[in-house]
């Protein structure tokens, strides 16, 4: 028998967990969830029972629109009755097989439907359980399938000012928001970071049209001074969404990919937030015709069901890592979850109602909706930008517009925001003093007024 040292609250290790009523959820939920990137000193509990469609309910009754698609990953809706058919269909089979050697129907189709909507470029699937993962399988593949194509001197990468790609340390190493790093700063690799390509908030003395040659130009210098240890270029294509949103000028991406081909230098595109349909093409790094070496997908994958990521390659990425047994060529990484069938069948359910519903069409058609909403917001006097790409927006929320004056931080205005749209039945997760909008892409034209409406009052009552 093992003694350990209980602390001296053990009240919820006797207490009956099934009857647990709404106040005392909460409580543990308070003194024992320890929650992702969430003061728990400070932390109130909203608990979700149940969702339908673009609509959350909570445990308290109270009906919130899903206006970040439950961080960015739900796309088609709460329930669909597709997915969840998907889902259970698939457990009529088998619910977890091993991707060690080892493989499972749904998983194969998968992987070539994934295939077919990709940019032409990309041959090969590898499975992973989450954004972060993928990224890492992309960033440890680039530098083993350098040392394998006898150029081991190529092992750093280039990645973007305010980037954001994850929370594990490589993710972490190759980000670029200073906060996230700093605690963990003697854990992380040396990574070139680049300016934060910013189509809104210039360098001083570059004018709008010449922002785009102005980045490319930065980044051209920065590859030229490090060719030769040049592993890959990460990049975020159109917006850095966890950066703010920040939007990339026109031809920012299409100018990258020029500058790597010319110097064979691998780019990695990560379509985690802004893929899965949410830019109005299947992929943000479409919109320029951009043919990527790798490129990392999650969050919406599985529709927001499931953990379900994937790091898609080229057939020469793959093919650097083919040999016999003894010449240990294979790639040294994997997850015990990767391509599990049940996020599998969610996943190809996703895509095929992507097809089905033309959820694309649609998506081009509910951002204009939501451009003319905001276009009511955009006068007012703490409103300092709106963006918007697709079904990503952005609100700046700014001291005064001119001069542009920031609020503080510590004010925490988007959280102010974003509290009083939830009185008006809006759920919202602020970035600093910017309140995103991320709807789910089954969203309503009058549902897209109900969140900008909320937002709007939030925005009265928090900058006053
Ligand atoms: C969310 C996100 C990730 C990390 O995905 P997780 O599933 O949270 O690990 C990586 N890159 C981008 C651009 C993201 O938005």
């Amino acid at each position: 028998m093992s003694t350990s040292n209980r602390s001296a609250d053990t009240e919820h290790q006797r207490v009956d967990i099934e009857r647990a009523d709404v106040d005392c959820l909460k409580q543990w939920d308070k003194d024992h969830v320890w929650h992702a990137f969430t003061q728990m000193a400070e932390y109130e509990p909203l608990i979700i029972e149940s969702a339908q469609g673009a609509w959350l309910k909570t445990v308290d009754g109270q009906r919130l629109l899903d206006g970040a698609s439950s961080l960015w990953c739900n796309v088609l809706g709460h329930r669909h009755p597709r997915l969840d058919a998907a889902i259970s269909d698939q457990l009529g089979k088998v619910a977890h097989v091993t991707n060690l050697g080892v493989s499972n129907p749904t998983t194969i189709r998968l992987a070539v439907k994934l295939l077919q909507v990709a940019p032409a470029s990309l041959e090969c699937v590898f499975f992973s359980g989450d954004g972060a993962s993928a990224v890492e399988v992309a960033l440890k593949m680039v530098v083993q399938f350098w040392r394998q194509n006898s150029q081991p001197q190529r092992r750093r990468f280039i990645a973007l000012g305010g980037a954001y790609h994850g929370d594990t340390v490589g993710c972490v190493s190759v980000g670029g928001i200073a906060r996230l790093r700093d605690p963990f700063d003697s854990m992380l690799f040396d990574v070139i970071h680049g300016p934060c390509p910013d189509a809104f908030r210039l360098p001083n003395g570059v004018q709008p049209e010449q922002a785009c040659a102005h980045y490319v130009d930065e980044y051209r210098k920065l590859l030229d001074k490090h060719a030769g240890e040049i592993a890959a270029v990460i990049v975020e294509p159109l917006m850095q969404c966890a950066a703010g949103m920040v939007q990339q000028p026109a031809g920012f991406i299409s100018g990258l990919r020029q500058l790597t081909a010319d110097r064979d230098i691998l780019l990695i595109v990560d379509e985690i937030a802004v893929g899965m349909g949410r830019s109005g093409k299947m992929w943000a790094c479409q919109w320029e015709n951009v043919e990527p070496d790798l490129m990392c997908i999650g969050k919406g994958l599985s529709g927001g069901y499931m953990p379900m990521a994937a790091t898609l390659t080229s057939r020469r990425v793959w093919d650097a890592f083919l040999g016999t047994h003894q010449e240990s060529r294979a790639f040294l990484h994997g997850h015990t979850y990767g391509g599990n069938p049940l996020g599998a069948a969610v996943s190809l359910a996703t895509l095929q109602i992507f097809e089905d519903e033309r959820t694309l069409d649609r998506v081009l058609e509910l951002s204009k909706a939501l451009a003319e909403c905001l276009r009511a917001l955009s006068d007012h006097p703490h409103v300092g930008n709106i963006r918007i790409c697709g079904l990503i927006a952005a609100i700046d929320l700014v001291g005064s517009r001119l001069p542009r004056q920031e609020f503080a931080s510590i004010d925490r205005r988007g959280v102010a925001v974003c509290d009083v749209a939830r009185q008006h039945g809006v759920w919202l997760r602020p970035l600093g003093n910017i309140v995103p909008l991320v709807p789910p892409l089954c969203i309503s034209p009058a549902e897209i007024k109900l969140l900008v409406d909320a937002v709007s009052h939030g925005i009265e009552a928090a900058t006053n």
